[in-house]
């Protein structure tokens, strides 16, 4: 039976970050809105750079948005103080950091970083979840359960990360490619794992990917392209998403035949919207 009374929703609105560098400023993101369900499950995809471990960021409260709004349940992050954060971030989100090593305490075994998890885990949700040692086992990690993690191969300290984070039964799971040094049946288990922990607890789930079947296996994908919201999939179905302003990404095999700079007319009868390319300019005709 699934319980969604532990998740919490997740909404970006208008969400621009900038990075400051000494020479200059790299915008990340330039207007994302983004609507999760509390026991949701979603991937995010997107070309390298295009901003995903940004709104990961953002929303773990590791990063602050320089504009727009984060909420979290009914926290919005950009109004709370740090130490107020922190709290929230230990108390509901359960994050996985990109570079796996950086979840784990490395001199400590896979078992007891596991299970540290899972003590700081109130009991009535500890009792719907897999024991630690039971959470390596179907990760493929029983024959490593008491070596330290600073010693496993990265796909490994990745599992164990994964491990670590479900073991806290977050009310939101946060993870951040945390498939891309796994083969494909590591994959599958842990892409199971992840909705077992949200039938189970109900928790919301954020995933970013680069792997197409493993996007394929979650109900509902964002793309992120640009450092914005480019495209929804939802249960293998494709739309393109219109933002707080307007504006439309199209996606790559449209924009293949209009490329950047095409006038398009936009043609509307009732529901349905058609954009048409107007005609091509005559070259001969091109300003000097
Ligand atoms: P993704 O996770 O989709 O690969 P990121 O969110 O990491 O993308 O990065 C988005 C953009 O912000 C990229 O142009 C990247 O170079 C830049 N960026 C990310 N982190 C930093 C940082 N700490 N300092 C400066 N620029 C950064
Ligand atoms: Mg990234």
């Amino acid at each position: 039976m699934m319980s969604t009374e532990h998740g919490v929703g997740v909404r970006l609105e208008g969400v621009v970050h900038l990075y400051h560098l000494p020479e200059a400023e790299v915008v990340a993101l330039r207007g994302v809105d983004l609507d999760v369900d509390a026991g949701e499950i979603v991937a995010l995809l997107g070309p390298s750079g295009s901003g995903k471990s940004t709104v990961l960021g953002l929303v773990a409260g590791i990063l602050r948005p320089s504009a727009g709004r984060v909420l979290v349940g009914p926290h919005e992050l950009n109004r709370l103080g740090a130490r107020q954060v922190a709290a929230l971030r230990g108390r509901t989100v359960g994050v996985v950091l990109q570079e796996p090593a950086r979840n784990l305490l490395p001199y400590s075994t896979a078992l007891d970083n596991v299970e540290f998890a899972r003590a700081a885990c109130p009991r009535r949700l500890r009792r719907k979840l897999p024991t630690a040692a039971q959470l390596l086992e179907v990760l493929g990690l029983g024959a490593v359960t008491r070596q330290v993690c600073g010693r496993l191969s990265g796909g490994e300290q990745q599992r164990v990360s994964i491990a670590v984070a479900v073991a806290a039964a977050p009310a939101l799971l946060l993870a951040d490619e945390p498939t891309s040094q796994l083969d494909a049946a590591s994959r599958s288990a842990v892409v199971e794992l992840l909705r077992d922990v949200r039938e189970r607890v109900g928790s919301t789930v954020m995933m970013v990917t680069h792997d197409p079947a493993v996007a394929a296996a979650l109900p509902r994908t964002v793309t992120i392209r640009d450092g914005r919201v480019g495209a929804e999939g939802h249960r293998g179905e494709e739309f393109a998403v219109v933002g707080r302003d307007g504006a439309v990404q199209l996606p790559p095999d449209v924009l293949d035949r209009f490329p950047a700079g095409t006038l398009l007319r936009v043609v509307r009868r009732g529901d349905v919207v058609e954009f048409r390319a107007a005609e091509p300019a005559d070259p001969d005709e091109a300003p000097a």
